[in-house]
C-alpha cells in the first residue's frame, strides 16, 4: 500500500515538473547573419526570428524583438532558411550500389528494411529537411505509414512524413520481372487492372495511410526492355477520380512522353523524373499546372553504378545528355520543379545533391532554393504551414553556412536544425 502511495506521488510530482516545463517554456530567439524566407530575390541581414512553442511568432530586426526569458542562439555568418522539403524520397530503400534493388525487395527482411529506414530518416533529418514525401515502400507494405507515426509520436527522429504506402502499378509492367525467378517473385508495387480493381486499390491504400497516390504511368516493359506507357488513359482516369474524391492528390512516375501525356490528361499533380520528355509535353504540363520532380542526381547515380561513369573524369553518356536536355525543355516551358531526388537510390542525408545537379544543369540557385521550399510546400498544398519564414508558420528552420541563394554547396552543413520549434541537430 505505502510503495503504491509512494509510487503515486513520485507520478504526480514527475507530472506537475512537466506541467511547469510546459508552462514555462521560453521562446527562442534566433539571430543569424541573415534570414531568407523562401521566396525572396536575396537573404536580408540584420534579421531576426522569435520561436513560441512550435510556431515562428515574428521576423524582423532584432532590437524590435525582445521577448523576456527568450533562449538566445546566436549564429553569425549563416543564413537562415526555411526548412527544406523532399519531394522525392525511398526510405525503405538504400543505395543500388550497396545492394541490387531487386535483392533489396525479394531478401531483405521486413524487419532489417523497417530498420534502416529509421536511420534513413534520422540522416535525412540532420540534413536539413524537415518535410519528406516519400514515394513507395518499394514491396514493404505500409511501413512509411507507421514510421511516420512512430516520428509524429516523438520515438524516433525524422522529418514530417507524406506518405503513400506502395506504388500502383499495371500488372505485370513492374519488378521483380517474373521471368528472371524460379519462383512467382514478390512485387515492389501494387499490382492492379481494369477500373473497377484500380478503384478498390486506390480506396484500400487510403485505408491504410496513404496521403497521396503514386502511380507508374510507364515502366521499362517494351519487348526490348524499353520504357511504354502501362494503364490506359481509361484506367488512369479511373486512379484519379478515386484518389480525388478521398481528397488525395496523384504522383506519377513517367520518363516517356506518352506516359507524361496521359498522366497529365488524366489529372496527376506531378510528374516523376520526365527523362525523355519533349517540348510539347512540358508545355501540357505548364498547361495543366503540373509540378516536376526531375530527379536528376538520381540519373548520375544510375550512371555511375550501372555505366562505370565517374562524374568530372568523363564527359556525360547518352542517358545524361538526353536528361539534360529534357530538363532544359522543362525549364524553357515554365514547368514548376520540385526539389524531389529519388534519393534512396543514392544515399539518405545526401538529398541535396540533387539541388547541386538542378544548378549545375541551368537552375540558378535561388530558383533551387525555391523549389526546396516555397515552391515544393505549394505542391504538397502545406504552403500556408511549411515553406516559408513568416509569423504563424511552423518553426522548421536550418541556419546554414553562408548564402545557398547563391552558392548551393553551403546547404551540405547545416549548423542548426529545427523542426517544429524544437532545436533537433
Ligand atoms: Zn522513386
Amino acid at each position: 500500500m505505502i510503495q503504491r502511495h509512494a509510487r503515486h506521488a513520485c507520478a504526480l510530482l514527475a507530472f506537475s515538473l512537466l506541467h511547469a516545463a510546459f508552462a514555462a517554456q521560453a521562446d527562442t530567439l534566433i539571430i543569424p547573419g541573415a534570414v531568407w524566407d523562401g521566396i525572396a530575390e536575396a537573404p536580408v541581414t540584420g534579421q531576426a526570428v522569435l520561436v513560441r512553442g512550435e510556431r515562428i511568432a515574428a521576423v524582423g530586426p532584432v532590437e524590435t524583438l525582445q521577448s523576456a526569458g527568450a533562449e538566445r542562439i546566436e549564429l553569425p555568418r549563416t543564413t537562415l532558411v526555411p526548412g527544406l522539403i523532399e519531394g522525392h524520397s525511398h526510405l525503405l530503400l538504400h543505395p543500388y550500389n550497396e545492394t541490387l534493388w531487386d535483392d533489396q525487395v525479394l531478401k531483405e527482411g521486413f524487419g532489417y528494411r523497417v530498420a534502416a529506414a529509421v536511420a534513413h530518416a534520422a540522416a535525412t533529418l540532420r540534413a536539413g529537411i524537415t518535410t519528406e514525401r516519400d514515394l513507395g515502400t518499394e514491396g514493404a507494405g505500409n511501413a512509411d505509414v507507421q514510421l511516420k507515426r512512430a516520428i509524429d509520436d516523438g520515438l524516433v527522429p525524422g522529418p514530417r512524413l507524406i506518405t503513400v504506402t506502395r506504388a500502383i502499378v499495371a500488372t505485370g509492367s513492374y519488378g521483380p520481372q517474373r521471368k528472371s525467378y524460379s519462383f512467382d517473385p514478390g512485387q515492389g508495387a501494387e499490382e492492379a487492372t481494369g477500373t473497377e480493381e484500380i478503384a478498390r486499390v486506390v480506396r484500400h491504400q487510403v485505408a491504410q495511410g496513404a496521403d497521396w497516390i503514386k502511380v507508374y504511368a510507364d515502366y521499362r516493359w517494351g519487348p526490348d526492355g524499353e520504357a511504354r506507357a502501362t494503364f490506359s488513359q481509361t484506367e488512369l482516369d479511373a486512379l484519379v477520380a478515386a484518389a480525388r474524391d478521398a481528397g488525395r492528390p496523384v504522383a506519377a512516375h513517367a520518363t516517356t512522353p506518352e506516359g507524361m501525356r496521359r498522366a497529365v490528361l488524366a489529372g496527376v499533380e506531378t510528374i516523376e523524373h520526365g527523362d525523355t520528355g519533349t517540348p510539347e509535353v512540358f508545355r501540357l504540363m505548364k498547361k495543366h499546372g503540373v509540378t516536376l520532380c526531375p530527379t536528376v542526381a538520381t540519373a548520375e547515380a544510375y550512371a555511375t553504378y550501372f555505366d562505370g561513369w565517374v562524374k568530372g573524369k568523363m564527359p556525360p553518356n547518352a542517358e545524361l545528355r538526353a536528361k539534360r536536355e529534357a530538363f532544359r525543355a522543362a525549364l524553357d516551358a515554365g514547368v514548376a520543379i520540385c526539389f524531389g531526388g529519388d534519393v534512396g537510390v543514392f544515399p539518405h542525408g545526401e538529398n541535396t545533391r540533387e539541388l547541386e545537379v538542378m544548378v549545375e544543369w541551368g537552375m540558378s540557385p535561388l530558383a533551387a532554393m525555391r523549389s526546396a521550399t516555397s515552391v515544393n510546400a505549394r505542391m504538397l498544398h502545406r504552403e500556408a504551414q511549411i515553406g516559408r519564414i513568416a509569423p504563424g508558420l511552423l518553426a522548421d528552420l536550418v541556419a546554414v553556412p553562408g548564402d545557398p541563394t547563391r552558392d548551393i554547396s553551403s546547404l551540405r552543413h547545416p549548423g542548426l536544425v529545427m523542426k517544429g520549434g524544437k532545436r533537433v541537430y
